[in-house]
Parts: C-alpha cells; structure tokens; sequence
C-alpha cells in the first residue's frame, strides 16, 4: 500500500489553497505542522509549503538512518511543487526561493531539537536575493547565518568558531555590534566561514561533501534540503530530546516530522518585525494581547533576548506596521473563536506583510486556566461542561497550597520526593517534642527526621513541613502529611540526620544544619532549599468555586447515569470542617486509630499489656468514655451527613513501645540499681505480640475476633454519641465499618455482635437508632466471595491500598523504595500501581462491586484508598467499577470534585 508521506499546506500560484492536513493529524503532521495547515486551511496568512510526516522519521531512524524507498523521489517532487506553487526555485541566480526547515513532533518539545533558516542560498542565488530586495546587507547576512545554522545543526561544527570569526571581524572593522557590520563584511565572513566549515568537516564521514578531493560548503540546495531533513530526523534521537522525552513521559517511538517552509523575512528593515504571542495573558489568564516583538529582526532574536523586546500592544503604533498590528489582532480573534482556547503564536511581518509561522493551544498556569475557562463560558466560545473538562485536576494542587514565589532567586540545598504539595519554611527541628515546644513559643517548624511514625503525630501537627531522609512517597510521613495538607519531601538521601546531637550534615556539601536553622522546602517538586525562600498563599478563589459549582452540576446530575460522589477521609473536626468548605458531601472514611495516640496510648497499652482483667476492664471503661466525647463532636459536626467510622485497624504493637528502646532502658536502670521487674514483663508482653510480618498479621476484623471488647466498646461509643445527639436535636448518621475482612464468618460474628451494642444502646436512651454496617473491602479473597459478604453488609468501601499490596504482593513501604522505580525504569510496570490504580487491581474492585449489587441492590460502593484522591484513578472507580462514591483527603476533595464531573462527562 502506498502511504502519504509529504503532505502540502499554503497556496498555489494562483493563491487558491491546497493544503492536505489539518489540526487533527497532529500524530502524522506534528504539532506544528498540523496547525500550520489549519491556519492556512481557515484562510490566515502561512508561508507555503510542505510536512513530511512522523512515521517517515520513525521508519528513517528504524533503518539505521536509511531513507526508505521512494521518499527521496516524494520529497523532491514536493520541492518541485513548492518551486512551481511560489514561482521561483531553490538556488535561483535571479529570484531565489529560500526555505526554513523545522522540526515538529506530536507532543511540543520546546528547544529540544534543531531549526535551519535561509536555506537554498549558495553564490549565485545570493546574488538574486540582492538583485530582488536592492539590499546587499540584509543578503549576505542570512548567507552567512544560513551557513552558521546548517553547519552546526547539520554536521556539529563547533559554534563557537563562527562566533570567534564575528568577534575578530567586528575588531578588525572597528565596530562593536554586529548590526554595524557591512555588507563588505559580511561578504568576508561567507568566505571565512565556508573555510571553516571545510576545515572541521571530516570527508571520510561525509564523501557528499566532498568535491575535487576536498570537503566543501554544499551549493546545491537540493543536497542541503536533504542533509537538513536529515538532520531533523536525527534530532528526535538527540540526547536532550530524549532526556526530554523521558522526563515528561512522552513515547519514543513517534518520530518528528519535519516542515519544508518558504523563508519570510522579519529583518528587512523598519517595516519589517518578528514576535511571539499570546491571544491572552498565560500567567493570570487576562483577556489581553500578550507578548513581544522585535523590529527588523529574525525569529529567534526575540527568544534569544540579545535584544530588548517591545510589548504586542505597541505595535499598532509603530510607523509602518500599524496595518500589520491590526492584521495580528483580528488573527488573534480568528485562531481563538476556531481553537475555542487560547492560543499561544509567532509571526513575522515581512515589509508591513504579517506571516503566521506557528501556532498552539497555549500553556497556562492554573490561575490562568480557571480564569479562562470561566471567562470563554460567558463569552459563548465554550460550554460549561467543556470548561470543567478543560481544567487539569492535577493543576489545582498549584492553587490550594503555599508555593515558592515564582520571582525567587535561590540554591538548592539538596532533592527528595515530592510527597506533599505545598511549600513551608521554618526552623529545622528534630523530634516531634521539640516541634510541639518550640511552635507553642510561636516558631514555624519544619520537622525533620529519618523517618516518622504514629508517635510523630503531634510534632507533624504542630510543623509547617515535613522533611523524612528515608521513605517514599507512601511512607508514613508522606500520606499523614498529605492527609493533613502539610508540605512534605520524603527520602532527601543526602540528609545525614543525627538526632541526638540535633543537627544534620548534607552530603556533598559543607553545610550542617543545626535546631534553630531555618530551612524551606517544596513538597510539590521536592526541593529543599537553605534559608527562607518567600512563599505566596493560595485559597479557594471565586474562579475555583464557580468551576467546582459547574462540575457539581454535572457530576450529581442523575438525569444520565448514577451521581458521582465525593466524601472524604477525615479523623477529627477541624478536618472535617475543612472538608465540608472543600465541599465534600460526606465522610467516607473515618479512621478510628488516631484516637488512641498521644496522651491515650498509655490507656491502649494497659489494656493490651495487662494480665489483671479489672485493670484491663478500667481500660476499655476510660476508653470508652473518650472516644464517646470524640464521636459526639465529629458527628455533631457532620450532622445531616454519613460518616463512615472504621473500627481499629492496624497491628496492635503500633500502639506499644519500641523494645529496643525499652531494652536500652532497663540496661539504664539495672546499672543505676533501679528494679525493672516490671519493666521486664512489660517487654515480655510486648515479645509475645511481636509479629514477624505484622502488615499480614493480627490487624483489623482479626482484632474484633480476638479481642471482642475492643469492638465492643468502640460501637458503644458510636451508637451512644448517636443517641446523645439524637436527642438534642440533631441528625448524626454514623455508618460502622469492619476493616480486613476476608472471611464471610468474620462479618457474620462481627455484625451480630455490632447490631446487640446497637440495640442495646438505643434501648437504654430511648431512641430508633438505624446504624448502617458495612465492611471495608481491600483482601482479593473478599472480593471474590463479595457475593457471600454482600448479605451481611449494608456497604462496601475499597481499600485500595492494602488491595494494592495483597493483589500484588507487594509490602508498600519497601516496594516504593526499593524497586518500584527499578520496576518503572525497566518498563515491568508503566506506573506506581500505589499512584494511580492498576487495572487487575481495578477489575477485582469491579468484580465485587457487580457480585455485591447483584445480591444486595441497596448497598452502597465507595472508594477510600490513597487513589480516591488521584485524578486518573478517579475516572477508572467511576467509569469502569461504578462505584457511588471517592473519598480522599481534605485537600483533594476540590480536585475529586473535578475529577469525579470529568468522569461523568467522559462516560457520556
Ligand atoms: P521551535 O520549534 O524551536 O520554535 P521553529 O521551527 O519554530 O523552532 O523555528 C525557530 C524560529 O525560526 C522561529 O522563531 C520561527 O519564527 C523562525 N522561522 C521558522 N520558519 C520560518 C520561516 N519560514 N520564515 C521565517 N521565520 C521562520
Ligand atoms: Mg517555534
Ligand atoms: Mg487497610
């Protein structure tokens, strides 16, 4: 089969229009090929030619950098018909065509690969080009730019050897700016630099070059168009063009095409200018024309900045490109109502003549995004839902956290993960006690550590950041402080922490960091840097709350398709009250562990290590009387909303002490004389509960079996807060939750026991209490028996974290730090299955929710796990599981809003 591989754009000679592509062949034609051929499509002002397409690249570079069959013949009939379309050919003595020749992949990769202008001149059209502008300067000067590029773009001549002969023309000449050159001068260096250019040439690599026995400068323009496509080509495998590609996870195999365009000239004079556009502000998303110009200038002047640019507003007002101004500004309305978004541009004006050299749908901050969306909708150029679809979720972090100052100049000190998004700056402090204290004198804290764990919990409150030398990005201290919207960077390996003598040593570097010091760090990208960089704050602006008021609209529509919900994972009030101004509906996950830390974990460590069953029976009575006070006011404050409430969770000797500090501690006091018998059985309680894998070990509903009180006491203090507040008036709706479950037996004993508390409870206060129970699903075995479980459960919410780690067999802490990213580098996984949810894992939570709705049609179906609040994730529950609902943290409940109406509409 015969494919396309050259495809026209521009006019004929008759200036009627005959291009071939448009703007949806960007995976053909590259980016700025396909919107070089829809300008010219829409009748805007392009210089014609040609795009010869990605896959010719992809078969090129796939050869061993062999042109396949027959494209040589395509191309240089393209170059026919481009001569023909124009009048004029390449190389003419008297009226010389001259040509750009650019790169352009599928994906934008600003300055990553390589561009030759003026290309077509050699000796004798030189001499054509002053023949048809009377303007020698300007000629041999884009001779000798035109050599400049195409040797180091095509063959790697050292640039600086062109720039050194400049430097000593100018000298010799007596001049210092190279607009003072002469057309004399100029000529000079031609002939200087076609010399050097045969100098550094090697001839056994490039025998097309060589001529009587010696490398020389091509002449012939069809030999020079075929070396630069080539090189165009050869640029898309470049090193920085793959580093690129890698960092911004664009494939390799897409190949560039490469665009074959007749020169236009920005720097023939006063009349003439070259600059780059947008049709509105990208930093604040101003309806404004923004952007620069430069007069009598070539194109790459004005990003070089050798110059000083002029803002676009001024060039209506420059003399003679008042018309050209003019031109620009209806383009500017022209590209923006057919793209519907905006555009971001260059132009040249060639002697008051305004060419359109490339064009795109603009980068933006997210401020700007918003503001556009928003200000296109009540334009009429969009729709409200394809404003919601417009915004990245994954934006919207930017706006809900501190960032460093974008105007800030600073060093960085050292990198991490970037765990928590956010920036912070404070004092380096290194114990969760010193955090508390030295915040209760009223210093900002950032909280540095090897690692955290449960205990942390006060310091990590009380800290503005949170820094970790060890952990990824699902450690411990990676998703508290993301739960509690703290800034964080995990994993800084440099950081070589020693606690006890409060200060921290950065590998490869000089400098120590001592308590007191002040550090800033930038959870967003993982930066850390010395000293205080100066931060802005961002809040929940008018912009934000009229798209998340839209994207509302359309996810809890049900007119098309089941409501898409978004709760949230919230242990304490203020997290809850937070969450509810995000806009979350309700609680989905209510985590009940955090409850027994702090000044309570010595009443858990009775209970637990306790033989004397009334000390133990004090325990879970004090107990009980806490968490009673805890649950009143979390449901008062979710009062008329459901609020899911986990039952304990995690391996009980989470909430014991260490024994090896215990064991320093006796060592301590036997050598003092002290007795330690007591101590000794202590550490003997602890030894029995030690687990070899505590993760697999007695955790969640197992606890419930084990040890009946626990549960016993944490469901009376749910159903008592419930009564209590019944009778005052308010509407608490608590949902009990039974964590781990893998057996249907364990939801069966449970359940009975949670529904005799229950009834119980409401019987002593007098009031109907209707408790929903359900259970956390989040063990592959649960899933496949969901049908079984689903009669004994009024709900199920995934734990896709520990349903990752089982489907996977995968321990999340060590996977994410020791080889995950060797996993992710090989390409055994394409993404951190933690991040964003994998597809096996996906299809187990769809085969119990399909099993669970088939036996038990009211239920309902959540998601909890760390990917609740994952953008991608987030389509996947709704669209392919249909789940009810996503809970996530505080902070993601704005973006799981936007989520979650993207959802919607992509299932449309
Ligand atoms: P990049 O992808 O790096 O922006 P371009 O292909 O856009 O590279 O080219 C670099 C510069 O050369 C741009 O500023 C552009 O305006 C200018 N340029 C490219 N083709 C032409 C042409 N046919 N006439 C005039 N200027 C051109
Ligand atoms: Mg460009
Ligand atoms: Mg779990």
């Amino acid at each position: 089969m015969n494919v396309q591989r050259v495809y026209r754009f521009g006019t004929d000679e008759h200036g009627a229009d005959v291009t071939e592509g448009s703007s949806s062949m960007n995976y053909i034609l590259g980016g700025k090929g396909a919107n070089l051929a829809e300008m010219a499509r829409i009748g805007l002002p392009v210089p014609p030619g040609f795009t010869i397409t990605c896959q010719t690249c992809v078969e090129y570079s796939g050869a061993g950098n062999v042109w396949p069959e027959g494209v040589l013949d395509e191309i240089a009939a393209a170059q026919a018909d481009l001569e023909r379309r124009m009048g004029k050919r390449l190389g003419d003595a008297d009226d010389p065509l001259l040509v750009s020749v650019r790169s352009g992949a599928p994906f934008s990769m600003p300055g990553m690969m390589d561009t030759v202008l003026n290309l077509g001149l050699n000796d004798e059209s030189v001499q054509g080009l002053i023949a048809q502008t009377g303007n020698d300067r300007f000629a041999w000067d884009s001779y000798r730019r035109f050599i400049q590029m195409f040797s180091d773009v095509v063959l790697g001549v050292d640039a600086d050897l062109f720039e050194n002969a400049i430097a000593s023309k100018k000298v010799v000449a007596g001049v210092r700016s190279d607009s003072d050159l002469t057309a004399a001068d100029l000529r000079e260096l031609v002939e200087e630099f076609k010399g050097i250019f045969a100098d550094s040439v090697d001839a056994e690599a490039h025998p097309e070059l060589v001529v009587d026995g010696a490398v020389r400068f091509p002449s012939d323009p069809s030999l020079q168009l075929r070396l630069a496509i080539q090189a165009v080509f050869g640029s898309w495998m470049n090193e920085r063009a793959c580093l690129y590609r890698k960092q911004n996870g664009i494939p390799d195999d897409l190949g560039t095409a490469v665009n074959v365009q007749v020169m236009v000239f920005g720097n023939k004079g006063d009349t003439s200018a070259t600059g780059v556009a947008f049709t509105r502000n990208p930093a604040d998303g101003t309806h404004e024309f923004y952007g620069d110009f430069l007069v009598n200038a070539q194109g790459e002047d004005v990003v070089a900045g050798i110059r000083n640019t002029e803002p676009i507003a001024d060039l209506k007002t420059k003399p003679g490109l008042e018309e050209a101004g003019a031109s620009l500004e209806r383009v500017f309305g022209v590209l923006e109502s057919h793209y519907r978004d905006m555009c971001d541009i260059e132009f040249t004006i060639e002697q008051g003549r305004l060419w359109m050299l490339q064009t795109r749908v603009g980068k933006r901050t997210a401020t700007a995004a918003l503001k556009i969306a928003i200000d296109m909708e009540s334009e009429g150029l969009i729709s409200r839902e394809e404003a919601v679809r417009r915004i990245d979720p994954k934006q919207l972090d930017q706006l809900l956290h501190p960032q460093f100052d974008a105007s800030a100049e600073y060093d960085v000190l050292a990198r991490g993960l970037n765990a928590s998004p956010g920036a912070a700056v404070g004092e380096v402090v290194f114990s969760s006690d010193d955090a508390v204290a030295r915040s209760a004198e009223g210093h900002k804290v950032v909280l540095v550590r090897w690692e955290t764990n449960p205990d942390d919990l006060k310091g990590m409150v009380a800290a503005e950041g949170i820094l970790t030398s060890h952990g990824g990005k699902t450690s411990h201290a990676a998703v508290i402080a993301r739960g509690m919207g703290t800034p964080c960077v995990c994993g800084v390996e440099s950081f070589r922490i020693d606690a006890a003598a409060k200060e921290v040593r950065i590998e490869g570097s000089d400098v120590v960091l001592h308590e007191g010091d002040v550090i800033s760090i930038d959870g967003a990208t993982g930066i850390v840097v010395a000293g205080a960089v100066p931060l802005v704050t961002a809040e929940l602006t008018g912009a934000l709350e009229t798209i998340l008021s839209w994207a509302d609209e359309i996810r809890l529509d049900e007119s098309c398709g089941r409501a898409r919900h978004v709760r949230v994972n919230a242990d304490n009030p203020a997290d809850a009250e937070l969450a509810l101004e995000f806009g979350a509906e309700a609680i989905g996950l209510c985590r009940t562990e955090h409850m027994f830390l702090g000044e309570r974990k010595s009443i858990i460590q009775s209970f637990i290590l306790s033989d004397d069953v009334e000390e133990r029976e004090r325990a879970v009575q004090e107990l009980l009387r806490v968490q009673t006070e805890d649950f009143v006011e979390m449901q008062r404050t979710m009062s008329g909303r459901s609020m899911v409430i986990r039952l304990i969770d995690p391996p009980l000797h989470e909430f014991l002490d260490d024994p090896r500090e215990l064991e320093v501690e006796i060592a301590r006091r036997e050598a003092a004389g002290e007795d330690v018998s007591a101590l000794r059985a202590r550490l003997a309680r602890i030894d029995v509960m030690a687990e070899s894998n505590p993760m697999l070990g007695l955790r969640g509903v197992r606890l419930s079996i084990v040890f009946p009180e626990l549960p016993l006491m944490q469901v009376r203090a749910i159903a008592t807060a419930a009564a209590r507040l019944k009778l005052e008036g308010f509407d608490p709706r608590p949902e009990v939750m039974v964590p781990l479950v893998a057996i249907t037996a364990e939801c069966v004993q449970t359940r009975e026991v949670v529904e005799r508390v229950i009834a119980e409870v409401a019987a002593e206060h007098g009031v109907a209490l209707d408790i929903p129970v359900g259970t956390m699903v989040e063990l592959p075995r649960a899933c496949i028996v969901a049908d079984e479980i689903a009669r004994h459960a009024d709900f199920f919410c995934f734990g896709t974290n520990d349903l990752t780690q089982t489907a996977f067999g995968f321990s999340r802490d060590d996977a994410e730090s020791k080889f995950i990213p060797i996993y992710l580098h090989k390409k055994v996984l394409e993404a951190n299955p933690f991040e964003t949810i994998d597809d096996a894992v996906l299809e187990l939570v769809k085969m119990a929710v399909d099993k669970g709705r088939a036996e038990n049609p009211g239920m309902h179906f959540g998601v909890c796990g760390e990917h609740g609040g994952d953008p991608a994730s987030i389509v996947k529950f709704f669209n392919v599981a249909d789940v009810d609902y996503v809970s996530c943290s505080p902070y993601r409940v704005p973006v799981a809003r936007l989520a979650a109406a993207q959802a919607k509409l992509a299932a449309k």
